[in-house]
């Protein structure tokens, strides 16, 4: 159950959370239309907060919103004012961060016509999205049978509410075989993410991570290749198939919300020696000190909550 905070943003103002409602006949709850962001806000050394890559989540929940034909009534400046607004009126030191802009009710069918374009900020406590042992231990992961978008399907760059029923579908197919996550492979074959992560391989030292071509651009996968590149491995944006997962030293899934989540078993193959290997732990330990304010070098990447 998600934990209550006290208020909720919605269409301009901050309302009480109980209040946060919808009428039935909202339009996305129907057909699918909408579009949300995932973003997290850490505690940081110096006692202040700090939103992670604010600015860049705000940007793709536009972005999401003008490839599916979303006028967004708000400007980005303005919703990034709304976010800095509900975590301090929240008082949340740390908090999952979720912006959905949906079509409310008015006309129904498929073309939505003028129904009122919606905004809401929610933010809640969050805290590891594959458990605390998944961080730390590592994942069980299968690949599952359900193929994730085709590019022409659906807007893969987009983070649209219906795009997830195809993420549920993967999920809940390997959860209930006893698995831990899903990955997803493309209309090709070839591996593309999870349900809603990016995915990473490392062998012999040298990291691959599928291209962004029906892959969501993760913006932790875009943090993490900077990282890694700044410790000075080689990152590939390449394609690759499920049995190079297989017999990769390490592999891991990172997104906000599951952080950098080591995967430590593909289809009952176990990956490396079963646990997180060198690669995986510097670049999960470097990303939670960028997060947390730790690495000067990174601040650029910090908002912080004032
Ligand atoms: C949100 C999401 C990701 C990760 O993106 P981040 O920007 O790192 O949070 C990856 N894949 C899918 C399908 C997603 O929805």
């Amino acid at each position: 159950m998600v934990e209550k905070a006290k208020y909720i943003w919605m269409n301009g103002k901050l309302i009480n959370w109980d209040e946060a409602k919808v009428h039935v006949l909202t339009h996305t709850l129907h057909y699918g239309l909408g579009v949300f962001e995932g973003i997290r806000c850490y505690a940081c050394i110096d006692g202040r907060s700090a939103v992670f890559r604010l600015k860049e989540h705000v940007r793709r929940l536009f972005d999401s919103a003008r490839a599916m034909m979303l006028e967004i009534p708000f400007s980005q400046e303005e919703i990034y004012q709304a976010i800095m607004e509900t975590l301090k009126a929240n008082e949340q030191k740390e908090a999952y961060i979720r912006p959905i802009v949906f079509i409310g009710d008015g006309a129904m069918g498929l073309h939505p016509q003028n129904n009122p374009i919606q905004v809401a900020i929610v933010t809640w406590r969050w805290g590891a999205y594959l458990g605390e042992g998944g961080l730390k231990r590592g994942i069980r992961v299968k690949v599952s049978s359900f193929t994730r978008h085709h590019v022409n399907v659906m807007m893969t760059k987009t983070k649209t509410v219906g795009n997830y029923v195809n993420s549920i579908l993967a999920k809940l197919e390997v959860l209930k075989a006893g698995y831990d996550e899903a990955i997803m492979l493309d209309t090709e074959g070839y591996v593309c993410e999870a349900t809603g992560e990016n995915i990473f391989i490392v062998r012999d030292g040298e990291i691959k991570t599928p291209p962004l071509t029906s892959v969501l651009p993760g913006i932790t996968r875009n943090s993490l290749i900077t990282l890694a590149r700044d410790l000075g491995y080689v990152v590939k944006e390449e394609r690759f198939t499920r049995d190079e997962v297989y017999i990769a030293d390490e592999a891991f899934f990172c997104g906000t919300a599951a952080e950098l989540t080591p995967i430590r078993e593909v289809d009952d193959r176990q990956i490396g020696e079963g646990k997180p290997g060198p690669v995986t732990q510097k670049l999960q330990t470097l990303y939670f000190d960028v997060v947390r304010g730790k690495v000067e070098k990174y601040h650029r990447w910090l908002d912080f909550v004032q």
